[in-house]
């Protein structure tokens, strides 16, 4: 296919750049009622995403899909799987993290936010004496990787702190699910949410959430929303084997199955990892040898979004460095962090080493400031 003038690849963290093939997949019509659509595609996508989330004991696991980006799967789970007599512990480091605040403040739901900054991992010695010191606190949430900085959170620790204390552990995998190795099972997670459009590499249209089956099915009538009901979304979707409880997104879910398959066809999240850890070391060395500067330590990088300081130089405008890339087919991300004068550059989706090398040749063209 020729590049149009609207034609780029898309370097920001979802939706991102997809395959022609999972384009392609949508080129058809399903009934939603019929066993083609529920048996056939929807049914094998929740059970693939069980494994994907866990090979240690997928048997405990069950998996939702819920219409809506990934914050309406986010907000289906929170407001589902905290009783009414429950108490939540938000761990924030960005705007992904208050926004997982906002949510509990608006459901009205008790809870307290430990806010470590943005430049910064949760305080996992604060994590532990708050639970140790308020045994009211019964759920715990805290986003994967922190998509405003490009931050991958300790999850293992976390998760070791919060299940050694008992506490239900709901994580945000939004930008890491399936390009980031991990066992929910293992970790003992409880809730595990992510879209369509993320790692996995589909279209926007629904996010979905993996589950421990025995707390989900504890959480009948707790919801403080009909659509986003997680419960009823997954006894619909458990008893009609496959089918969704109000209209489903079905080009989106038939472009998502082909997704699954193009993961296992790069042999798996392992090697899916592996690809986008080389796209961003490639992005990392080629700024750096421009003289751009990473807002992050290399420590708390992760291979799904980097965020680098604009330049410190007065011609500098960002729009106009965003505009002469999107000429030459990249899209690029403004910064999100708070007093901090950064860009951001996604390194997920259908997007090769290849393609990293081309960006930052395109990048050196257009430093119109030098
Ligand atoms: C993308 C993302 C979301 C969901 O954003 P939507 O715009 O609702 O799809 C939530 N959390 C994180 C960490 C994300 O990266």
């Amino acid at each position: 296919m020729e590049r149009t003038d609207n034609d780029y690849l898309l370097l920001t963290p979802g939706p991102l750049s997809t395959s022609p093939t999972v384009r392609l997949a949508m080129d058809r019509d399903w009934c939603t009622w019929d066993d083609d659509y529920n048996h056939g595609v929807v049914t094998p996508i929740r059970r693939r995403l069980v494994q994907l989330a866990t090979s240690a004991c997928p048997d405990e696991y069950t998996c939702v899909l819920m219409q809506g980006s990934g914050t309406f799967s986010v907000e289906a789970t929170i407001g589902t799987a905290v009783p009414s007599d429950g108490q939540l512990l938000v761990l924030a480091n960005g705007a992904y993290g208050n926004r997982l605040a906002q949510i509990a403040e608006r459901l009205n739901i008790d809870h307290i936010v430990h806010d470590s900054g943005e430049l910064d991992p949760p305080d996992l010695r604060r994590l532990e004496e708050e639970l140790d010191g308020r045994p009211d606190l019964s759920h715990v949430v805290v986003v994967h990787n922190e998509t405003t900085t490009g931050m991958m959170n300790p999850l293992d620790d976390i998760a070791g702190i919060v299940k050694s204390r008992d506490r239900v552990l709901l994580v945000d995998s939004m930008s890491a699910f399936g390009g980031v190795p991990l066992d929910v099972g293992e970790l003992g997670i409880d809730y595990i949410i992510s879209s369509a459009n993320k790692c996995i590499q589909g279209v926007p249209g629904f996010g979905f959430i993996i589950a421990r089956r025995s707390l989900l099915e504890q959480t009948r009538g707790q919801a403080r929303s009909l659509s986003l009901d997680l419960y009823d979304q997954w006894r619909v979707m458990e008893d009609g084997q496959g089918k969704w409880r109000y209209t489903s997104p079905t080009h989106t879910v038939r472009a998502f199955y082909q997704a699954l398959q193009e993961l296992d066809e790069e042999g798996g999240v392992e090697a899916r990892h592996a690809r986008y850890a080389e796209n961003q070391r490639r992005l990392v060395e080629g700024m750096e040898r421009l003289g751009f500067q990473c807002v992050l330590p290399k420590a708390y990088h992760s291979p799904i979004i980097t965020s680098f300081l604009n330049p410190d130089h007065p011609d500098y405008e960002f729009r106009r460095f965003y505009d002469l890339l999107k000429q030459q087919g990249f899209v690029i991300y403004p910064g999100k962090v708070t007093g901090v004068d950064s860009f951001r550059i996604g390194t997920i989706g259908h997007v090769f080493p290849d393609d990293i090398d081309r960006l930052v040749d395109a990048v050196e063209r257009s430093m119109y400031w030098t």
